[in-house]
């Protein structure tokens, strides 16, 4: 008989995800959000892992380069490899190898951003696949039904993504539509989430012996109990495009349905810098201190101090690995071009400052001919040095705001 490798990860049946905020630094926070496959220390940076792959890198390295938490997208899981395939592999966590915890989109960022002849109506969006053209469609409790097969520890509700620039008119029907489907959301959430495939699988005794992500506290445990089993997290998205007052209407309005997180969502759609900055700080003002703050689809390594220093505790971006793919680096020294002529005889590493693998191995001669000659190897060294360099930046960070300092990026010449 063949052993099967989708196993179930231990997961911590007992406490349930709780936020706690250790220190803070002016504005920002330095905490710890449990979740049920792992303790995830905040501010923290989300690596996009798309179709449950961070492209390039084998589960194990990524371990090692050490991510708590990366993302996944639930509109390309739906169309391949499907979320029942997922869903009877274990969820996301056994389907994949990956312990730690996995955080899933709702799909309309996607539906948004990549699908033709998309058309939102009341109950949800008809669309066509990008890989196809098949006709599909979407709502909020279609989203969560998905979310919840895949499994991931936090889920988030099924929103508008606001276009950029949008009238006054459009942005408020869009942020409305996104409060109902909010509602629903939860609604179809709170019936559905015992569904979720890693539940029951992991017997409480036995993870309890385990040498689980998060610590067992046994004294919690009465002989013969069994403890609540620990529930995926679903967090409301704030919308409401570029308007402040709408930003805040939005807020409130998400609060009042009530959430264990809050995502700022529909930002970094073309809008200029400044812009995105302002409504974030906006936003966060009528944010509930005690709960998660997630800036979704930000940024460069400036970005994500600046917005945890304005006291953002997640953050996620595909640019380190889309960067990486592209032979653009990001160093203590500024960004690197690798392709460039200049770095063909360059003997040094890509940065001095780095303690990762590449760094400390290769020559930029080494990976500027890789790249030139499209090896693949190009970018799975690219990819590992961009992720540890961001992955640095937050723990620096994170250390910046336990010493009661508020984080900032060093430019060049300081380091
Ligand atoms: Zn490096």
């Amino acid at each position: 008989m063949v052993e099967s490798l989708s196993r179930p990860f231990p997961y911590n049946p007992q406490v349930p995800c709780t936020f706690q905020i250790q220190t803070t630094a002016g504005s920002a926070r330095r905490g710890q959000l449990i979740a049920p496959h792992g303790t995830i220390e905040t501010p923290v940076f989300m690596p996009v892992g798309t179709l449950a792959t961070v492209k390039g890198i084998p589960q194990d390295l990524l371990e090692e380069i050490g991510p708590e938490i990366i993302l996944s997208n639930t509109y390309h899981l739906y169309l391949r490899p499907g979320v029942e395939t997922v869903r009877r592999l274990g969820g996301l966590h056994g389907f994949m190898s990956w312990p730690r915890p996995v955080l899933t989109d709702s799909g309309g960022f996607q539906v948004f951003s990549l699908s033709d002849l998309r058309k939102v109506r009341e109950e949800g969006v008809t669309f066509r696949s990008h890989l196809d053209g098949s006709s599909h469609f979407f709502n909020p409790e279609s989203s969560m039904e998905a979310q919840i097969g895949l499994g991931a520890d936090i889920i988030m509700a099924f929103d508008e993504c606001t276009e950029h620039p949008a009238d006054a008119r459009r942005t408020r029907e869009s942020m409305e539509l996104t409060l109902r489907w909010a509602a629903r959301s939860k609604k179809y959430f709170e019936e559905h989430k015992h569904e979720v495939p890693w539940r029951h699988e992991v017997p409480w005794k036995e993870v309890a012996s385990n040498q689980s992500p998060i610590a067992i506290n046994p004294g919690l445990l009465a002989a013969g109990d069994r403890p609540p089993a620990a529930e995926q997290q679903l967090f409301g998205i704030v919308q409401g495009g570029m308007d402040l007052a709408l930003r805040k209407e939005s807020a409130e309005r998400t609060i009042e349905i009530g959430f264990p997180g809050y995502a700022i969502g529909g930002l970094s759609v073309g809008e200029p810098r400044h812009l995105t900055r302002e409504v974030v700080e906006a936003t966060l003002e009528h944010l509930p201190a005690d709960k998660p703050r997630y800036l979704m689809g930000v940024g460069t390594p400036e970005e994500i101090v600046e917005y945890a220093a304005m006291g953002i505790d997640m953050m996620d971006c595909v640019l380190p690995t889309r960067a990486a793919r592209h032979g653009l680096l990001f160093t203590s020294e500024g960004r690197i071009s690798i392709k460039q002529a200049r770095y063909a005889q360059d003997e040094a590493p890509l940065d001095p400052k780095c303690p990762c693998r590449v760094c400390q191995r290769y020559s930029r001669a080494y990976l500027r001919h890789l790249y030139a000659a499209n090896e693949v190897l190009a970018q799975v060294l690219n990819t590992i040095h961009n992720l540890s360099f961001y992955l640095d930046t937050m723990r620096t960070v994170r250390q910046a705001i336990s010493l009661g300092d508020t984080p900032r990026f060093p430019h060049a010449a300081e380091r």
